[in-house]
């Protein structure tokens, strides 16, 4: 095997502050792990996964896993399996259980310092919600002046283009679908309710939230999203001033950077995640480097529009391909899962992701139940009615707990390494040169983490205190570190 010298000698300088904690917003860091509840685990038999199902597996995703906050994909009442379009804000879908189940979910998870955000879906309802039928009823019957829901949603009188039509005179804006219309987000009365249902879920116990779709809440106007996500921030600040508030801007990079203006905690990091993104891009091509100058420019950004924002990294969520169908051997994997999980911000993880989940196409196939144990179908959840991808009937969560260079258990390591130390989160990101361009390495304080990209072993000189394998291999003999093909850690420098 090629060996590569770096003879680039790494100055260490002391670093004179490690003061960059915040002294406000202090904020404990998590990594969240993503649960669409209808296919991670069914409690009563119905082969509908639902949130006492959620409840019963916490110690899996707590102590098997690690993580320690959830995000759950919509869970109010809605006429769809993926529950997108909500028919009531402040209840729950029957499909999931009660409002007891939740209560009992949320509690057990704060008692064990878990933090839970709910998705919550401002930019349309259903076109089911009593708000769209009153709308409706008021202008068949010439009532708007006197119904106020007629302003809740955007109706006009002509199409502008792209508008449901409800008849000749009326049309509607339903962005993504026409079961969806667009709710009026000026309208000051819309927003009050939506932010009362917001601290209806404070009252419960809910850390925050996840925002569907912020960059559709205005079409048109980018200073309108931006306004609008700052407003409700403030309010929910106000109501519970360390709740998590993060946003869907499924859009390019520079576009969800200005977005961080809103002074909401995150918004989800897709340039670098999915298979076209800057995460599996770089790694394939080995440019280790090029892959930690841009994360650090990215940081540089994010700091410079709001000083408290948390980069939010991620492989996949329940709307992209599955990241196995693309990182298809698991030294992939693995190496993909130490590059986004040790990087700052918090990470998500999309449930299944971690015992190498497949499929990919339609949305339901990206949507499938969970695998827990292939010999029982005990908890077992149907998949979405129209999904088309048959699962690998060999991944089971039993099948990789037994096994110690599973999947499950290399996100497992590289999370109790992440919870470790916490500069990872929160530590100011430097990307370092260390003469090699397959060579991802960043500094934060006196941590250093090297991953080694290529397919050759490569030497490393920094002076190390301690270190800690990510993954692979490694010597350390006199300061120089070898480091095997794929293989990650994380030095903790001498100073
Ligand atoms: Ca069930």
């Amino acid at each position: 095997m090629k060996k590569v010298i770096i003879t680039s000698l790494l100055t260490i300088l002391l670093l004179t502050s490690c003061t960059t904690q915040r002294s406000q917003h202090v904020e404990v860091p998590s990594v969240y792990y993503e649960i669409f509840v209808a296919s991670f685990y069914d409690s009563d038999g119905d082969g509908m996964g639902d949130l006492e199902g959620v409840r019963q597996k916490l110690d899996y995703i707590q102590h098997d896993l690690g993580a320690t906050g959830i995000w759950l994909m919509p869970i109010h009442p809605s006429p769809t399996y993926h529950k997108y379009d909500v028919l009531d804000y402040e209840d729950i879908d029957k499909d999931y259980g009660t409002m007891e189940d939740f209560e009992r979910l949320v509690e057990e998870m704060n008692e064990r310092d878990m933090d839970l955000i709910i998705d919550f879906v401002l930019n349309h309802s259903s076109s089911k919600h009593p708000w769209f039928l009153k709308a409706l009823d008021a202008y068949e019957n010439d009532q708007c002046d006197v119904v106020e829901e007629c302003e809740f949603y955007n109706f006009e009188t002509r199409n502008p283009g792209g508008y449901h039509k409800v008849n000749d005179n009326l049309y509607y804006e339903g962005g993504f679908w026409s079961e969806m219309p667009d709710l009026n987000l000026h309208n000051e009365t819309v927003r009050n309710n939506l932010l009362e249902s917001a601290k209806f879920w404070l009252d419960k116990g809910v850390k925050g939230f996840r925002l569907d779709a912020t960059t559709h809440f205005f079409d048109d106007s980018h200073e309108d999203n931006i306004a609008f996500l700052n407003w409700f921030n403030t309010e929910v600040k106000n109501y519970k001033e360390d709740a998590y508030i993060i946003g869907e801007a499924w859009s390019g990079q520079s576009i969800i950077e200005d977005m961080y203006r809103s002074e909401i905690d995150s918004f989800f990091n897709f340039a670098n995640a999915q298979n076209s993104g800057n995460i599996v891009k770089d790694m394939q091509k080995q440019k280790g480097l090029t892959l930690a100058k841009r994360i650090e420019q990215q940081q540089n950004n994010i700091k410079a529009k709001n000083e408290h924002g948390i980069d939010a990294p991620f492989l996949s969520n329940h709307d992209n391909n599955r990241s196995a169908g693309y990182l298809v051997n698991l030294e992939d994997q693995k190496l993909a899962a130490s590059i986004y999980l040790l990087l700052p911000g918090n990470p998500f993880i999309y449930y299944g992701e971690e015992v190498a989940m497949k499929g990919s196409g339609i949305d339901e196939n990206k949507r499938l139940p969970m695998l827990w144990d292939k010999e029982t179908s005990k908890g077992y959840t149907k998949p979405p009615q129209d999904a088309t991808y048959t699962q690998d009937d060999q991944i089971s969560v039993k099948n990789a707990l037994k096994n110690k260079d599973s999947l499950l258990n290399h996100y497992k390591h590289v999370i109790s390494i992440r919870n470790s130390y916490p500069d990872i989160a929160r530590g100011a990101f430097e990307a370092l040169d260390l003469g090699d361009e397959s060579l991802f390495a960043s500094r934060q304080n006196n941590i250093i983490v090297v991953h080694n990209l290529s397919d050759d072993a490569k030497l490393v000189e920094i002076d190390a205190d301690k270190i800690v394998s990510v993954h692979g291999d490694y010597k350390n003999k006199k300061g120089t570190i070898t480091l095997e093909p794929k293989s990650s850690i994380l030095i903790e420098e001498r100073q």
